[in-house]
């Protein structure tokens, strides 16, 4: 059975509750508090799960994540609203991004009755490349598009976390949406690996060695970094130059949640992607 969706106050808890330990981050880290709290008010209500049970346990058998992009039935009038809502937040702590984020917003309010295709789009190949033809930033708009649908695929994530067999999947896309992990963790018993996905939330248990993305497991081409204090890891894959943050749990006392941890180690995206590893 897959883990449960951390709530939004949770989440905010536990970061404000280890912020003080990064003073240096406090701007970027009440920047991301901020859009969890736009993606907790948005209006989103729980929903009825996006297919029933066979369908759920046919499609993970054949390595189909429960939700297709279609299937997501987004709200457009609240899509279009939270993204220009991230995008002025976004702006309003970024004033060297203003002027591009105020571009990315007329694009999108022009596009308002489209937004749920431009949204399938981006649900599909992780761009949206009509924004990117007309000259707007495209991890800039990636990035609007990744926070804007959180709490519309957080919500199907929570409807279907029952229909998912952790130990049959073992993937290293996200059993629920097809997202990609921004985040793994070491288990504190077993040391098994469980992913975080980057867009729903969702955790799914994946083999301890290998790289998620190109699936890459031979040692010489893995290599990873560990933070001073052993807590922390950045794993990196020379196949594809993608990066992992890692947390691993053996090493502190206490839970920890993965959400929050995301936020809480931008500093190692940063670095990583300063080292020349990317997104994607
Ligand atoms: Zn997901
Ligand atoms: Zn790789």
């Amino acid at each position: 059975m897959g883990a449960v969706v951390v709530g939004y106050d949770q989440i905010l808890q536990e970061v404000y509750r280890q912020a003080d330990k990064r003073p240096e981050l406090a701007d970027t880290i009440e920047l991301h508090c901020e859009l969890l709290r736009a993606q907790a008010h948005a209006g989103v209500s729980p929903q009825r799960p996006a297919l029933d049970g066979e369908e759920a346990s046919a499609r993970l058998q054949q390595g189909v994540p429960l939700l297709s992009p279609e299937s997501l039935g987004v709200d457009g009038q609240t899509l279009a609203g939270l993204c220009d809502q991230i995008g002025f937040i976004v702006a309003e702590r970024r004033p060297e991004l203003a002027e591009t984020l105020a571009g990315i917003r007329a694009w999108l309010d022009e596009r308002r009755d489209q937004i749920g295709a431009l949204a399938v789009e981006y649900l599909r190949e992780g761009r949206v490349r009509e924004g990117e033809g007309s000259g707007l930033d495209g991890k800039l708009l990636a990035f609007i598009f990744n926070n804007a649908l959180r709490p519309f695929l957080r919500v199907q994530a929570q409807a279907l976390a029952p229909w998912v067999d952790d130990s049959a999947w073992y993937r290293g896309r996200c059993p629920i949406c097809g997202g990609e992990p921004d985040l793994a963790a070491l288990e504190r018993e077993s040391g098994r690996r469980r992913l975080l996905c980057s867009r729903c939330d969702s955790e799914w248990t994946f083999q301890r060695i290998g790289c998620p993305f190109c699936g890459n497991d031979e040692p010489r081409r893995l290599a990873y970094y560990p933070s001073d204090d052993q807590v922390y890891r950045l794993n990196v894959c020379e196949q594809c130059r993608r990066y992992l943050k890692t947390i691993d749990l053996r090493q502190v006392a206490g839970e920890r949640l993965l959400p929050a941890e995301r936020i809480l180690t931008v500093a190692m995206d940063v670095a990583a992607l300063d080292a020349g590893y990317g997104e994607g």
